[in-house]
């Protein structure tokens, strides 16, 4: 795919979350489609997309049948089977690549990828077995933390060991699983940094904002965020560098760790990202129309902000305050999940708290 997408052309998503439905609004808005792919029924993307096909990521025929109805392919989370991945990329180009998505579903290859680039992380060392555990504990001490090295989000796949004595059920909370274990980062703040990169190579990055964690789960992004303006450039360059190196197209969320020592990078996600809901709002274009732009070789837009703004995540039982917050001058998007879940993510709403510092 070489020239852009005109009107009425499609896009192709994998995965039929409240992502891949922002995604379907920003590109119904330039004029372009979509087709969602998602084994799940009724996916919160399907109120908004063009069509949908409901199959799991194991269907040969689904999936080929998906990408002949549409002219390049996306995804709104990264851990699709490579299966899948091989199969579509028989007839369309994948963005953005496999090479982003390669690298960061594995945390081991996460790491000695960002390191290869001269970026910091936490110290850490690969883990199978109670031996591997005893020696990386040996090398990178405690407290430190064990992760699963695919599959983890949202601090799932996760086991804190703050003394050698809970190495054992921190190795059994892996259920077997190939492990990363890292060193326990002692950062004042997270912050984190939704970059694009354009088919042409231009890279656009939105400002770094701070983000608040409850429970594991994203509870606040804010923009500002606490950083010297040293420390902000640092963080979009870091954004910036990955970007390039992986060739990337779309948009992509860099989460760093701020240390008084400098920025380490903790992880990235090859998609839009919760903690850039704030750009809805809080710029003129926003991730996901950022990332359409991208995907259908569209000139990036402009990524500057205009207004500071908090971004919250409604989650499970915070839907019971819509009513009230609908009464605010606060701008709310909902994912139209007929389920309230404990721990799902409902919605989010975005409050403009002034013009941009
Ligand atoms: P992750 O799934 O890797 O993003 O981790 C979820 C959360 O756990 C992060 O946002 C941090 O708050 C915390 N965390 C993860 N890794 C580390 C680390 N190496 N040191 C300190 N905190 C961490």
């Amino acid at each position: 795919m070489t020239e852009p997408l005109t009107t009425g052309a499609t896009i192709g998503i994998l995965g039929g979350g409240q992502l891949g439905r922002m995604l379907s609004v920003a590109a119904s808005r330039l004029g372009l489609r979509t087709h969602i792919y998602e084994p799940g029924a009724n996916p919160p993307a399907g109120d908004v997309a063009h069509r949908v096909t409901t199959a799991g990521y194991d269907d040969a025929a689904a999936l080929a049948a998906f990408a002949a109805s549409v002219d390049v392919v996306t995804y709104e989370f990264e851990n699709i089977p490579t299966t899948a991945l091989d199969l579509i990329e028989q007839s369309r180009v994948i963005r953005p690549g496999r090479q982003a998505l390669a690298t960061s579903q594995d945390r081991l290859t996460e790491k000695t990828f960002l390191q290869g680039l001269g970026l910091h992380t936490a110290p850490y060392a690969a883990v199978d077995t109670a031996a591997d555990l005893d020696a990386a504990l040996a090398q990178i001490g405690h407290p430190a933390i064990l992760k699963t090295r695919t599959m983890g989000y949202d601090g799932k796949g996760q086991a804190r060991i703050m003394s050698p004595d809970e190495a054992a059920a921190a190795l059994a909370a892996m259920t077997g699983a190939p492990s990363l274990l890292e060193g326990f980062v002692d950062f004042s703040h997270e912050v984190s940094v939704i970059g694009a990169r354009g088919a042409d190579g231009a890279v656009a990055c939105f400002d770094p904002g701070e983000n608040v964690h409850r429970d594991g789960i994203l509870h606040t992004t804010t923009v500002p965020a606490r950083l010297s303006p040293a420390q902000r450039t640092d963080a979009v360059l870091i954004a910036a560098r990955i970007l390039n190196a992986l060739d990337y197209v779309g948009v992509i969320g860099v989460e760093l760790f701020v240390t008084p020592g400098g920025l380490i990078v903790n992880e990235i996600a090859p998609r839009v990202h919760n903690s850039g809901h704030w750009t809805q709002n809080g710029c003129l274009i926003d991730q996901f129309e950022q990332h359409i732009r991208a995907v259908a070789g569209w000139p990036l837009g402009d990524a500057t902000r205009h207004s500071n703004v908090v971004m919250e995540n409604l989650i499970g039982g915070d839907m019971g305050r819509v009513p009230d917050l609908a009464r605010t001058n606060t701008a709310l998007h909902l994912y139209g999940k007929a389920e309230v879940k404990a721990g799902r993510k409902m919605g989010h709403i975005n409050r403009i708290t002034g013009p941009a510092t």
